[in-house]
């Protein structure tokens, strides 16, 4: 009988692909998968089709609860990790309780990046990260009609789409940061503006906001270099950054994600790390790469738990993160710094 036990810190794409696959090869080994939302697991990437009313949120479900209970995986969901202890093979959970585990996979995603000269201005903005945030816009929407953007990355160009179906008044302002790795030039401003305003969204052709006041719960003025907006509410995407936070004590490498080689290995044996928190090896590139996508962290789980049980798979890390959006080729700037 094998009584291993393998955790999963993350309960995305990444951790349900890893859970999976270690199922599928060890039917005895106990499973737990551990997310920090209330949710069962969706697809972020359709987030902005939940907001624009194209999916319900039984659409955004991948699997339903039975299928945790079929497979024998434990799933706990509303539990924080707080803390690991890799010399112990320990988690903690925010509740203080600790979980013993025999191999681990970290797939703990990526949270909003604010640059810097925009941090001032977070406690107005709403993010759109999870599906509680998705919900946040739904309600807001239902009492607004215009919409600020500042970024480019590829959620602000999805969301923006989604926003315009909704026949909302869409404002952005394209900021260079927010197209990490690619080096933003005249180029690459001119046609993501040109194919923004061919949609029917404004682009406000300043890079800096001077001020932001919010004057009541549904509008804000916006004071760029060229222009004052008033609007009903205002976002900031520049991509994600790897959430790790809680790991940077523990004596994992992290730079701008868990650094892993081409097997997705930590530095400690029988951890691993898979999805948009791990920056993997590319012997391509003689480099670490953090690839974003969903695609991309369903391939890293499922090659992490095959390699937790003792294969030597290889991960596939694909070309650095271009994504198409209409006739844009944008590439995102989820992994900007840590
Ligand atoms: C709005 C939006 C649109 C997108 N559009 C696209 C697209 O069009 N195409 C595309 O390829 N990709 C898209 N993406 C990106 C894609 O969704 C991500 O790349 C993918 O979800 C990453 O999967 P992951 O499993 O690595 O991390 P995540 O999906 O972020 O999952 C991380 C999990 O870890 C949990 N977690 C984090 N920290 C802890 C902790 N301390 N304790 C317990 N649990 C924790 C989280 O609760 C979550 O369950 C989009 C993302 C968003 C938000």
């Amino acid at each position: 009988m094998d009584t291993r036990h393998f955790v999963i810190i993350g309960n995305g794409p990444a951790g349900n692909e890893a859970a999976a696959t270690l199922r599928e090869h060890a039917p005895h080994v106990r499973i737990t998968v551990i997310g920090q939302e209330h949710a069962i697991y969706y697809r972020p990437n359709l987030l902005p089709d939940f907001i624009a009313g194209r999916l319900s949120e039984d659409d955004l479900h991948v699997k339903p609860l039975d299928f945790y209970k079929e497979k024998n995986i434990k799933l706990r969901l509303g539990q924080k990790v707080i803390d690991v202890n890799f010399a112990n093979r320990e988690i903690v959970l925010e509740h203080k309780e600790v979980i013993r585990f025999d191999g681990l996979i970290l797939a703990t995603g990526g949270k909003p990046r604010i640059p810097e000269h925009l941090q001032v201005f977070e406690h107005l903005m709403l993010p759109l990260k999870t599906l509680p945030d998705a919900k946040a816009w739904i309600q807001k929407l239902q009492q607004i009609d215009s919409i600020l953007i500042v970024g480019g990355d590829l959620t602000s160009l999805c969301f923006t789409k989604a926003l315009l179906s909704m026949g909302k008044k869409v404002f952005f302002m394209i900021q260079g940061g927010a197209f990490w790795p690619v080096r933003f030039d005249a180029d690459i401003h001119d046609s993501v503006s040109r194919a923004l305003t061919k949609k029917g969204v404004e682009v406000i052709e300043s890079e800096n906001i001077k001020g932001i006041t919010k004057i009541s719960d549904n509008e804000i003025v916006v004071n760029t270099e060229t222009r004052k907006l008033t609007v009903g509410a205002f976002g900031a995407f520049f991509g994600l950054m790897p959430d790790v936070k809680f790991l940077a004590r523990s004596g994992l490498t992290i730079e701008r994600g868990i650094i892993v080689d081409e097997r997705l290995r930590t530095r400690f044996e029988g951890v691993y790390a898979a999805g948009d928190c791990a920056q993997v090896y590319h012997p391509g590139i003689r480099d670490y790469w953090v690839s974003i996508g969903y695609r991309n962290a369903r391939n890293l789980g499922k090659v992490a738990a095959l390699n937790l049980l003792g294969e030597q798979v290889t991960a596939d890390v694909a070309a650095p993160g271009i994504f198409q959006f209409d006739e844009i080729t944008v590439n995102t700037s989820w992994w900007t710094e840590f």
